[in-house]
């Protein structure tokens, strides 16, 4: 096997943590903690082994489906999409200029372009028909990361175009999966964010702060992503079979509401706003 330093602290202070199975449930994958908190899949899968992970239908983000999941799906992503867009103004005082670095189908990007005083680029290494960037075009002034540096396989690639893209006095939007997230200690193995391998790391508040100051980001901002707290709730209670609709609901408020009296570093996901420290 393999041994790879850990990203964060480049020790081997790791060891297994928790097996789950793959998101297609062909087979399972071990994720290993760190002493420095930081998780992340180990032994890591090939690029080549990923890639059959991305190209399934069940893959939502990247799915033109029907059914109530996807319905379910598609809802929220309208709501998360108006809050996205909030978060993008408040940030950004003059025009916007904006990279969505992993945005799919481009659907968000369509979004904010759509709005006035806005304009979008998308890139997106694992959608095939993606990416309507510019790679002459002048740096932008914020750029997103929704739930990509999970996704990332090499995550040194990613950060170095991070520093040509982002303008110096710009805004970058880091969301990942919380590890330290209550859905996930409720509903265990089937915490939906686990995704795995898709999910490559798994990061929590300490290990996310490190990480970033790590690549010259200073956290200027934390939020609580609600909805989509809401959301990974009702998806993991659905991996139970005998769990009634009631229950599940209940869950998902109660988790909601704990996330709202405690704090950002509770929700489903980490929503960080940061810029290059100076
Ligand atoms: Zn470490």
């Amino acid at each position: 096997m393999k041994l790879y330093n850990c990203y964060i602290c480049k020790t081997l202070n790791y060891k297994p943590y928790v097996t789950i199975k793959d998101s297609l449930n062909i087979s399972s994958f071990t994720i290993a903690r760190c002493d420095c908190g930081f998780c992340f899949v180990h032994p890591r899968p090939s690029e080549q082994e990923l890639n059959k992970y991305y190209s399934t239908d069940d893959y939502l983000p990247h799915s033109k489906g029907k059914g109530l999941l996807f319905l379910l799906y598609r809802i929220v992503q309208k709501i998360t999409f108006y809050n996205k867009f909030i978060l993008l103004r408040k940030s950004i005082k003059e025009k916007i200029t904006h990279l969505d670095y992993g945005g799919g189908d481009g659907r968000f990007s369509n979004y904010v372009n759509s709005k006035k005083n806005a304009t979008s680029s998308f890139y997106d290494p694992y959608y095939k028909k993606s990416s309507n960037i510019d790679l002459k075009k002048n740096k932008y002034n914020i750029i997103t990361l929704w739930h990509v540096l999970e996704h990332a396989y090499d995550l040194d690639i990613l950060f170095q175009n991070l520093e040509k893209k982002l303008d110096n006095r710009g805004k970058l939007i880091v969301a990942v999966p919380n590890f330290d997230s209550l859905e996930r200690n409720i509903y265990k193995e089937n915490w939906a964010a686990y995704d795995l391998p898709r999910h490559l790391y798994h990061f929590n508040n300490i290990s996310l702060d490190k990480l970033l100051r790590s690549k010259g980001y200073k956290i200027i901002d934390k939020k609580r992503m609600l909805f989509d707290t809401f959301y990974i709730s009702i998806l993991s209670s659905m991996k139970i079979s005998n769990i009634s609709i009631i229950k599940s609901l209940f869950v998902a408020f109660f988790i909601v509401i704990k996330v709202l009296i405690k704090g950002p570093e509770f929700s489903s996901s980490l929503l960080y706003v940061c810029e290059k420290e100076k």
